[in-house]
C-alpha cells in the first residue's frame, strides 16, 4: 500500500499543475472568482480539490464548508471522486460523489463531486449554497446549458454570501468562492494562463486523404484493424456519435478479434443465439439503426462523391497526401510487429451505459490484450483513460437540435468543432507521443468545422430556458448574467407569453406541455392518472432495463418478456403511454418491490424516481388547488372507458404540436370527403416501418419507431401523437422516424 502511495505521489508530482500550487492557491485566496485553464490531463480536476483541502478548505475549524466540484457527466463525477480519495488516502465518505441515482455523501464529506444537475437542484432549495465553502465548475468550455446557468447563478450567490457575511456579527456565514475550470482557451483573456502548463507530449495528426465513401463506422473498423495488427502496443480510443454506432462497432470487433477463449466461451454462444433471434428485431433499436444506415447510404454516397470532387480540386498542393503517406509508412514500418495477433479488449463507453459498466474503462485490460474503447464524446475531456496511444476520430457529433418554429427536438449528426476535434486528438498524447487518425480530410476540417461548438443556450427554445430558470427562483431572467446572452427582445417576448400561459403551470417542476396536461387533467377524475403518466414520461428513457432485458434474451426466455409486454398493453393496445401507466400502477400495487421490477424488466431506480415525482406533483396540486384533494393511491384502479377517452384527449392537448397523420389519408381526403374512409389495415411486422406519416406542423415524412407498441398492432392508427423524432444523419433526407409514445 505504501508503495502504491509512493507511486501516486510521484505521478502527482509530474503533473504540470503540481509546480503551480502556490500561484494557484494565492490567486484563489485573493479572489472570489478564479478561472483556471489548462490542457486536458494537466491535473485540474484531480489536483485543485486537493490543493484546497490541504489549504484547509472544508476543515470545520479553519474554513468550514464542503469543497464542491461539478461535472457534466456522471462517470466523471464517480471516477474523479474515487481517484482523489485514493490520492488523499481518504474514505469514500470524505471524498464523495453524488449523481442522479447514487451518492456516497455523508456528514463527514469534505470534497464532493457531483453532476451539474445535482447542484442546480440543490440551488432550488438552498440558494446560498450554505453547505459549501467553494464551488468548482469543471469543464466550463463545454458550454452546457447547466454549466452556463450555474456560472450565472453562482455569481449571484457569491454577492449574496458576501453581503450576508459582512452583516453577520457572529462570523458564521463565510463568503463563497468559485473556480471555473476549462480545457480550451475560448476566451482570449485567458491566453496568458497557458504559461502555467507545460507543453503536452506531441500527437501526430493523420488526416484521411478522403472523407470515406462508405460510412465512418466501417472506416473506423478498418483503421482499428490496421492499428491493432500492425502498430506497437498502446490503447485505442475511438470517437463515434452514439450508443447504436458503438454497439455495431463493438460487435464487429469482438467477432474479428475474439476475447480470450477460456473465460468467454459462453458469451460467444450467447452472441450466436442473439443473431438467430430474428423476431426480436422489432424490439431492437440497434438492428433498426443498421437498417437506417442502409437507408441513408445512397443519399450519403451521392453527397460525399460531390464533396470529394471538391476536395480533390482543393488539394492540389495538399499536405494531406503527405500526411496520409507518412501514416501509411508508419503502418508499414512496424509490419514485422505482426506476430500472432493479440485479443482486443473492446469496451463501449457512452453516458447511458450503467455507471458501473462505464467505469470498466479505467481497469487495466487483461494481460496480453490491447484496450480498445469505443466512446461518444464522454471521453473527450472530462475523463482520462489510462494507456491510450491511438485515437480514431470520426469527426462527427450527435446533438439535440430544436426546430425554432415548432420546438420539436431532433437528433442530428454533424461535423464537430475544431476545438472538440483537437481535444479528441489530445487524448492520445497522455503519457508519451501518440497518434490521432482523423477519418476526414484536412479540407473538410478547415472548411466545414466551426471553431468552437455552439453553446447549448443558443440552440434551445428560449421559453424552456426561461421556465427552467424561473423554477430555480431566478426572477429577472432578462438581466441575468448569461455567459452568452440570448437576444434580449426574444427573452422579453417569451417571458410575456409564458406569463400569459399562467402562473400555476410554473409551480410544477416539469416542462409546459406536461403542466398543461395537469391543469386540464381534472376532468372525469383523471388527474391521478395524468400525474402518474407525467411522472413516468420524464423517466421514460431510463425505465426499461436493457441490461436485464438483454441478459434474459440471451437466456432465450423472450417468451416471458413478450408476455410481460402484452400484459401491460391491456388498457389500450395503441398507446405506449397507457402501457406506461399500467406499469406504474402495477408497480405501486405490487408494493414497489424489487421483485416486481425484475419480473417486469424495469429499472428500480427509475421506478423509485417516478414514485417520488408522483408524490411531489400530487402535493403541488393539493397546495395550489386545495379543493381537489388527491393522493397517490397504491390501489389505483385502471381507468374506465370514458376516462381512457379523456386521457387520450388530455395527452393530445399536451402534445398538440406533435401530431402526425397517416400519409395515405391525406390523399384520400382530397378525393372524396363524403365517403367514409375505410381504415386501411396494414399488417404489422416489417411493413409498418414502411408506412409514412406526415407531421402536421412541419410536414415531414416520418415512420413509427419499432420500439413503439404501435408497430406491433395490426392496424396503424390514422393519427399518432409522438414524443420524439429521430432524424437520420443527413439533414437533407426526409427519413424521420417517430417514437409514437402517446
Ligand atoms: P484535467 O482535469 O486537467 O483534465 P485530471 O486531473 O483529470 O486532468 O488528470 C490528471 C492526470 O491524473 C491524468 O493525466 C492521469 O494521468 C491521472 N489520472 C486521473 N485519473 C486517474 C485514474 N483514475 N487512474 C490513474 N491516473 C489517473
Ligand atoms: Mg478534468
Amino acid at each position: 500500500k505504501e508503495n502504491n502511495q509512493f507511486k501516486i505521489q510521484q505521478s502527482r508530482m509530474q503533473l504540470p499543475i503540481y509546480g503551480e500550487e502556490q500561484t494557484i492557491m494565492e490567486t484563489i485566496n485573493e479572489h472570489s472568482v478564479v478561472i483556471i485553464c489548462g490542457e486536458t490531463g494537466s491535473g485540474k480536476t484531480t489536483q485543485i480539490p486537493q490543493f484546497l483541502y490541504e489549504a484547509g478548505y472544508g476543515n470545520p475549524e479553519n474554513n468550514p464548508g464542503i469543497i464542491g466540484i461539478t461535472q457534466p457527466r456522471r462517470v466523471a463525477a464517480v471516477s474523479m471522486s474515487k481517484r482523489v480519495a485514493q490520492e488523499l488516502s481518504l474514505s469514500e465518505q470524505e471524498v464523495s460523489y453524488q449523481i442522479r441515482y447514487d451518492a456516497t455523501t455523508s456528514p463527514k464529506t469534505i470534497i464532493k463531486f457531483m453532476t451539474d444537475g445535482v447542484l442546480l437542484r440543490e440551488l432550488a432549495n438552498d440558494f446560498l449554497l450554505s453547505k459549501y465553502s467553494i464551488i468548482i465548475i469543471d469543464e466550463a468550455h463545454e458550454r452546457n446549458l447547466n454549466t452556463d446557468i450555474l456560472i450565472g447563478v453562482v455569481s449571484r450567490v457569491i454577492r449574496l454570501r458576501k453581503e450576508l457575511s459582512e452583516e453577520d456579527k457572529l462570523k458564521k456565514i463565510m463568503p463563497l468562492k468559485i473556480i471555473i475550470m476549462s480545457a480550451t482557451l475560448r476566451v482570449s483573456d485567458f491566453t496568458e494562463n497557458r504559461a502555467l502548463f507545460d507543453v503536452p507530449p506531441p500527437v501526430a495528426i493523420h488526416f484521411n486523404k478522403r472523407t470515406p465513401h462508405i460510412d465512418y463506422i466501417t472506416e473506423a473498423y478498418k483503421k482499428i484493424c490496421k492499428i491493432h495488427t500492425r502498430l506497437p502496443h498502446g490503447g485505442i480510443l475511438v470517437f463515434l456519435t452514439g450508443q447504436n454506432e458503438i454497439s455495431i462497432l463493438c460487435k464487429k470487433l469482438s467477432k474479428k478479434f475474439p476475447k480470450l477463449k477460456n473465460n468467454n466461451n459462453n458469451k460467444e454462444k450467447e452472441e450466436d443465439n442473439l443473431n438467430e433471434d430474428k423476431d426480436m428485431n422489432n424490439y431492437n433499436k440497434d438492428n433498426f439503426e443498421v437498417d437506417k444506415l442502409d437507408m441513408d447510404e445512397d443519399n450519403q454516397e451521392e453527397k460525399e462523391e460531390e464533396e470529394e470532387e471538391k476536395e480533390e480540386s482543393d488539394n492540389n498542393f495538399d499536405t494531406d497526401s503527405e500526411e496520409e503517406l507518412s501514416s501509411d509508412n508508419e503502418f508499414d514500418e512496424f509490419n514485422e510487429y505482426n506476430r500472432e495477433i493479440a485479443p482486443l479488449h473492446v469496451l463501449p463507453l457512452y453516458s447511458l451505459l450503467p455507471t458501473r459498466a462505464q467505469l470498466r474503462v479505467f481497469e487495466s485490460p487483461p494481460e496480453g490484450t490491447r484496450l480498445c474503447v469505443i466512446a461518444t464524446n464522454v471521453a473527450e475531456t472530462s475523463i482520462t483513460i489510462p494507456g491510450i496511444k491511438y485515437v480514431i476520430d470520426c469527426g462527427k457529433i450527435k446533438t439535440r437540435k430544436y426546430d425554432i418554429n415548432t420546438g420539436i427536438q431532433l437528433f442530428e449528426i454533424t461535423w464537430t468543432s475544431k476545438a472538440s476535434a483537437d481535444q479528441r486528438a489530445g487524448r492520445a498524447g497522455r503519457t508519451s507521443s501518440g497518434h490521432c487518425y482523423r477519418l476526414y480530410s484536412s479540407a473538410i476540417y478547415n472548411d466545414q468545422f466551426i471553431q468552437f461548438s455552439i453553446p447549448e443556450i443558443n440552440q434551445i427554445p428560449i421559453e424552456g430556458i426561461i421556465l427552467q430558470m424561473k423554477s430555480m427562483n431566478i426572477d429577472n431572467v432578462i438581466n441575468f448574467p448569461f455567459p452568452t446572452p440570448p437576444d434580449r427582445n426574444q427573452l422579453r417576448k417569451a417571458e410575456m407569453m409564458l406569463k400569459y400561459l399562467g402562473r400555476i403551470m410554473s409551480t410544477f417542476p416539469i416542462i409546459p406541455r406536461y403542466s398543461k396536461m395537469l391543469i386540464i387533467g381534472q376532468q372525469y377524475d383523471c388527474l391521478p392518472y395524468i400525474i402518474a403518466i407525467v411522472s413516468a414520461i420524464s423517466e421514460l428513457s431510463e425505465i426499461q432495463n436493457k441490461e436485464i432485458y438483454l441478459k434474459e434474451r440471451r437466456k432465450l426466455i423472450k417468451k416471458k418478456f413478450y408476455e410481460v409486454q402484452k400484459k401491460h398493453v391491456g388498457l389500450d393496445p395503441t398507446s405506449d403511454l397507457m402501457k406506461l401507466l399500467n406499469v406504474v400502477g402495477a408497480y405501486e400495487y405490487a408494493g414497489c418491490t424489487e421483485k416486481f421490477c425484475k419480473e417486469n424488466f424495469v429499472r428500480i431506480k427509475a421506478m423509485q424516481e417516478i414514485h417520488k415525482l408522483r408524490g411531489q406533483l400530487t402535493n403541488i396540486v393539493n397546495i395550489n388547488c386545495p379543493d381537489i384533494n388527491i393522493c397517490v393511491d397504491p390501489k389505483m384502479k385502471p381507468p374506465s372507458k370514458i376516462q381512457l377517452k379523456a386521457l387520450q384527449q388530455i395527452i393530445v392537448a399536451g402534445f398538440i404540436d406533435q401530431v402526425a397523420i397517416r400519409k395515405d389519408l391525406i390523399d384520400n381526403t382530397t378525393t372524396s370527403s363524403t365517403t367514409t374512409t375505410t381504415t386501411t389495415s396494414y399488417t404489422s411486422n416489417n411493413k409498418t416501418r414502411n408506412v409514412a406519416y406526415q407531421t402536421m406542423w412541419s410536414g415531414d415524412d416520418v415512420f413509427i419507431h419499432p420500439s413503439s407498441i404501435i408497430s406491433h398492432y395490426e392496424k396503424l392508427p390514422n393519427f399518432v401523437v409522438y414524443q420524439e423524432l429521430y432524424k437520420s444523419s443527413n439533414s437533407s433526407s426526409n427519413n424521420c422516424i417517430t417514437i409514437a409514445e402517446p
